[in-house]
Parts: C-alpha cells; structure tokens; sequence
C-alpha cells in the first residue's frame, strides 16, 4: 500500500509526526511537493528559497519526492488515484489560506472516498490549543506565554531509520530554475548545522546582544523555520537542554513563544492578517496620494536620510532578511513618520523577506503600528536618532549598509546634519522631521480614539 505525504511547511525528515503517521498507514510513502502558481512567484525572494529548500528535500529523499505544478484542488486527488493511495498525510495548515485550501482538497479526496490526514502542525503547541480559564484565547503575550510552557510539549521524533520511499511510474515536474547569481542557504541540514552552531557560539551571549544590529549575532532561524527545515521543539528541547547553563536560553525560548502566538492570534482571527486587529483606531487617518507616494518610495528603497532606516530598508533589498530591531524602527518610521497604514509596509516586507510569513510579519507591524493585539502603545514613537544610537552604538551598522556614510566615524554616523562633511557622498537630506511628525502622530491617535 502507498500512503502520499504532502510536504507544505515543514520541508524535513528529523521530528516529522505527518511522515511517522504516513509510514504507519502503509507499506510505502509517496513524497509529494505542490507548486501552487497562487503562492509562487519566483521574482520574490522568498518563493526563491522555498524552491530552494525543495530542491534539498528533493536530494533529501533520495529523488523520490513528485513535484507537481497546479492547484492542489486537482494534483492531490489526481494523483492519489494514479498511485492508488487512499491516505494523504499532511501537517495541519491554520493560516486563513492554508486551512481553507486544506479543507476543498479534503473535500475534493472524500469525493473518491480518501482521506487527508493531518498530524502535527509547524508549532510546539498547535494554533487555537492555548486557551485561558474561560475557554477563550489569550489576547496579550505575556499570559499567553506562560500558559504555552505550562501547556508543554511532546519530546522530538528522531528520523526514522529507514524510510521506504514510494517510487511510482509517476511525471513530475521540474521545479523553476532561480535567476543567476543567487546563492541561498537552504535545506534541513543547512538548517540543523545553523542551529548546532548558533547553540555552541550564540545562545549564551544571546540575551544581552540580541537587540543589537551591528554585532549580527541573533540565530538566523526565521527562515528555517518558516520552511520547517527544524521544527521549534527540536530547538526548544536543545535549549531545554542547556537551560541552566545559558542565560540566552530563558530568551531564546520566549522568542520563538512570540512566534506561536502570532500564530495563535491569526488562528483565531483570520481578518487580522489584513486588518486592523484592535478596533479603536478604526478611525485614525492615513496619508496617501503622489506626495505621500513619494515618501513611501524613499522608505522602500532607503533614502529616507535617517541612518538606521536606511541601514535597514537596504538590508532587506539586498540581503532578504532585517534585523528585529531595525524592522521596528522601519515600522515605525512608515507608520508614525509617514502616517501610511501598516499593511502597506507588511506587503512590501512579504515581498523581500525570505522568512516572510503572514502571522509574525503582519501581527509585527501591528503592534508597532498600535493596531494589534499586546500592541505596542500607540503613544511609543520610534525616535530613529535615539533608537540608532543606542543599539548600533559605534555606527558599524548604519556604515555597513549606507556607503555614503562610510566616512563618518563612530556614532556620528547616525547624525549626518551634525558634521560639515555629512553630506559629502551624497547622502539624501531627511525626507520629514522626526519631531514634527511624532507631534502630527500622537494629535491624530488622540483624535480617532476620542
Ligand atoms: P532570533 O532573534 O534569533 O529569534 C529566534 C526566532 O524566534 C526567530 O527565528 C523567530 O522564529 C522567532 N521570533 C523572534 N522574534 C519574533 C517576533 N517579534 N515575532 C515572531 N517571532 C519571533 N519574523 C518572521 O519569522 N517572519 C516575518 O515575516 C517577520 N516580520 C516581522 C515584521 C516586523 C515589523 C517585526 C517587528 C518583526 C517581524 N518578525 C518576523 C519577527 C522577527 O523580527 C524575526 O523573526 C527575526 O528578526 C528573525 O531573525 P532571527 O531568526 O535571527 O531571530
């Protein structure tokens, strides 16, 4: 008997349920990859290392995995009946897109009398499991936190030793090629050797540096994780393991709790990927028009002649990847600088992150944008000067990615106005004033909740 395995987020072997549950279903696994055109687009970087990490997964299982372009609608249950499969094994999807599409193509295998099997899910605790002492979801992290360690989780799930891959007289299709010259870091094993090296080098000093850009020194898993190259309770029961000895390990783990919970909060408001989640600035007004166009440009290609914005928004073009600080005070700038609505800032963020994902990203801009759930308060204003100066206290951040600022020294990169050479590589004047527009900001945000 074959049983297919539908591999979505969690492009892996080690600590899989789906798979254990898939091999314990039948005689022989069938992986099975879905290039939906709705999700794939390989001008965005993160379509490009998600081809990327397939390609591993690919190799990963010794070329047995079908690749298959189309909507999944039609190629999974298509393909269940070639192979003569009547189980489809998946790990459970609860993004708004992924659920509703589960659900048709559960519909679509019912119809032939299969099933779709979902175990697991890409979390150490499963969106919607968390629930206070009422039965209802958590709205602020700090509780959400604590319930989520009480709540606990089951220990890893070694690989199995041997996997009895299905090699059916199956076509599948070539996955897109990338365009020339990118280079990414990609796979499970890439993935695990990360993790291994930032436990032995990086957790320890983790909790005192991780706020701090210029010193580059926080785990680089986002991406890995998006893809589920590792799953989180590998890395939590591995920080678990080093709990006593490391300071960085209490912080790691409340880390990737930030993740679980945006999760938990698109779980359970799936409108929230796109709108405000908090309905009391509902009636804040937005700029928009050329003028404001304009602006939103210079902040999306980092010419705003704040520093640390800069920095920042042209890590993200080049790199693919900003640093959690920074993507706060970009955030920041956009919203309360700019006045622009979040979900403007969270598109173009998807567009060049490669770990982009819908719940942390968006839920991200709306806490510092006020709008989320546990925001941010809608009076905390990021000063770019302030805010540079303090966590990339000798510029090496700001010279690292804005060459026209390279020959300033120390922190006075970050004060460019300051010096008679400031402007001397032509670096753009400050396209608004930090202080009037914190002013403009806090007047409108004490207006719309009047
Ligand atoms: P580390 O500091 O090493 O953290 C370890 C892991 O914990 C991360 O890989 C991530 O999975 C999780 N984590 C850390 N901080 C957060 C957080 N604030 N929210 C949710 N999870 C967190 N993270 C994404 O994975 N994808 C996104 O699209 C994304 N967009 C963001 C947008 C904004 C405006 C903000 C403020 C934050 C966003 N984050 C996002 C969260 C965070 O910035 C990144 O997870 C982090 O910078 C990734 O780098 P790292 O793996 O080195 O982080």
């Amino acid at each position: 008997t074959t049983a297919i395995l539908w591999f979505r987020r969690d492009l892996r072997l080690h600590d899989h349920p789906a798979l254990l549950a898939a091999l314990e279903s039948a005689d022989e696994v069938l992986p099975v990859f879905v290039l939906d055109p709705r999700l794939l687009d390989t001008a965005v970087p993160r379509s490009q290392r998600l081809v990327a990490s397939v390609r591993s997964l690919a190799a990963d299982t010794r070329d047995a995995l079908v690749v298959r372009r189309g909507d999944p609608v039609d190629v999974i249950p298509r393909l269940a009946r070639q192979v003569g499969a009547r189980q489809v094994h998946v790990t459970r999807e609860t993004t708004p897109f992924g659920a509703a599409r589960d659900r048709a193509v559960e519909r679509a295998l019912a119809d032939d009398d299969r099933e779709l099997v979902a175990t697991g899910t890409p979390y150490a605790v499963g969106p919607g499991i968390v629930l206070n002492g009422s039965g209802a979801p958590y709205k602020v992290f700090t509780p959400f936190s604590r319930a989520w360690r009480q709540h606990g989780w089951p220990a890893p799930a070694e690989r199995p030793a041997r996997i009895a891959w299905a090699h059916p007289r199956v076509a599948s299709d070539d996955l897109p090629e990338l365009p020339d010259g990118i280079r990414l870091e990609a796979g499970e094993a890439a993935a695990r050797t990360r993790w291994a090296t930032f436990l032995d080098d990086g957790l320890d000093a983790y909790g005192d540096e991780r706020d701090r850009p210029d010193l580059d020194t926080t785990s680089r898993m986002s991406a890995p994780l998006k893809y589920g190259e590792i799953h989180p309770r590998t890395m939590l029961a591995d920080i678990a393991a080093r709990g006593a000895r490391s300071k960085g390990a209490g912080t790691y783990s409340t880390e990737l709790a930030w993740r679980e919970f945006y999760a938990d909060v698109l779980h359970h408001n799936p409108r929230s990927a796109w709108h405000d989640l908090r309905p009391e600035l509902a009636r804040l007004p937005y700029d928009s028009g050329a003028e404001t166009d304009r602006l939103v440009d210079a902040w999306r290609e980092g010419r705003t002649g704040y520093p640390i914005v800069d920095a920042g928004m042209r890590q993200l073009l080049e790199e693919g990847w900003m640093h959690n600080r920074v993507r706060m005070i970009t955030a920041s700038f956009l919203t309360k600088d700019l006045h622009v609505w979040w979900p403007v800032g969270a598109q173009h963020f998807l567009d060049h992150l490669v770990d982009g994902d819908i719940a942390s990203n968006n839920h991200g801009w709306q806490w510092v944008a006020g709008t989320g759930t546990d925001a941010s308060p809608y009076f905390r204003v990021f000063n770019p000067v302030t805010q540079g100066r303090k966590f990339d206290p000798d510029g090496e951040y700001v010279r690292r990615w804005v060459p026209e600022l390279r020959h300033l020294t120390g922190a006075s990169a970050h004060e460019p106005w300051k010096h008679d050479n400031g402007y001397e590589k032509d670096y753009p004047q400050p396209i608004v004033d930090h202080d009037d527009e914190r002013k403009e900001t806090l007047a409108r945000y004490e207006r719309a909740r009047r």
